[in-house]
């Protein structure tokens, strides 16, 4: 653990946070969140996905909030797509300079996300990436249901490992374990990143986890002490999965970032800019969010807040 200094987390709030939520956020909303994660020191974002708008009706606005994005040379925007079109869709934008494809695990959840099997999502992944290399922009992917699968229970580690293996060749900046329905715990992580480590030993490993079960953070621990050097969060823990049951959302951006910190490993982010982002943001759905920091407030208190107590 000496040896880890920083670890880097890339914002998910705009995108997997608010696309299960049923209020629609405004384009400019979107765009204030955004600017809030910046502000926080968020240098990566994943800003919206190109989906079909009648699937997801909250990532409609994609390319409005692709063209309020703001320039900054520091950041990489992610535009997540499943397929060629809403690639194309994405490299229209001119702004997304990262693109984010997904395969999944099994060939049930492959069918009802994206309409293809598990192999099938593998080769789209892989000519995405490569039309992203065309195109002159970086691409990562993220496998999802890493960890277990909503219709077909169980997923082996040896079918991610495989492919991990497979989209590795395409040359993407990263891949991603996404534990999509929030079923992995610490042993599982652990495990399925040391498999894809003694195999591939050179590939940034990015981790993906839902708080559905309360095993988010301590998955989160286990992910980056066995190598992986990015966690996606969102601000508040929002967002969910539409096939995934009791809908809680990402770790917390906050929570990890305490955590982190705390422990001596440097994220880059600002916990009291992302507490004022997690009021911000809990006012605008109108709901309290589920990030624990949020309930508990930062620690050491500033000696403001010390003078509170009294
Ligand atoms: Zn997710």
């Amino acid at each position: 653990m000496n040896s880890i200094s920083s670890v880097e987390i890339v914002e998910v709030s705009p995108r997997d946070g608010l696309q299960n939520e049923s209020q629609y956020v405004s384009t400019m909303h979107k765009l204030t969140l955004i600017a809030r994660a910046i502000n926080a020191g968020s240098r990566r974002i994943e800003v919206a996905s190109f989906v079909n708008p009648r699937a997801v009706p909250q990532m409609a606005d994609a390319e409005k909030v692709c063209a309020g994005l703001p320039e900054n040379d520091e950041m990489t925007y992610i535009g997540l797509v499943m397929n060629h079109r809403g690639a194309e869709r994405a490299l229209a934008t001119g702004r997304i300079n990262q693109l984010g494809v997904v395969a999944v695990a099994t060939d049930t959840f492959a069918m009802a996300n994206q309409g293809q099997t598990s192999n099938g999502s593998v080769e789209i992944a892989k000519e995405i990436i490569s039309l992203a290399h065309s195109k002159g922009i970086t691409a990562q992917a993220t496998i999802a249901a890493s960890f277990g699968c909503p219709f077909e229970g169980e997923v082996m580690q040896e079918r991610v490992v495989e492919m991990v293996s497979a989209i590795f060749e395409a040359g993407p900046v990263e891949i991603a374990l996404a534990d999509t329905i929030g079923v992995g715990n610490p042993a599982h992580v652990a495990s399925l990143i040391n498999k894809i480590r003694d195999v591939l030993p050179s590939l940034p490993i990015r981790v993906h986890f839902h708080n559905t079960r309360g095993t988010g953070i301590a998955n989160v621990w286990a992910a980056i002490c066995a190598g992986a050097a990015t966690v996606d969060a969102s601000i508040g823990g929002l967002g969910g999965c539409p096939f995934a049951s009791g809908a809680a959302g990402n770790v917390a951006t906050e929570d990890v970032t305490y955590m982190l910190e705390r422990a001596g490993i440097q994220t880059g982010l600002d916990i009291d800019k992302l507490l004022a982002a997690n009021e911000w943001l809990a006012s605008l759905m109108d709901k309290p969010l589920a990030s624990m920091m949020a309930k508990a407030g930062s620690f050491p208190a500033s000696k403001q807040d010390i003078k509170e107590y009294f």
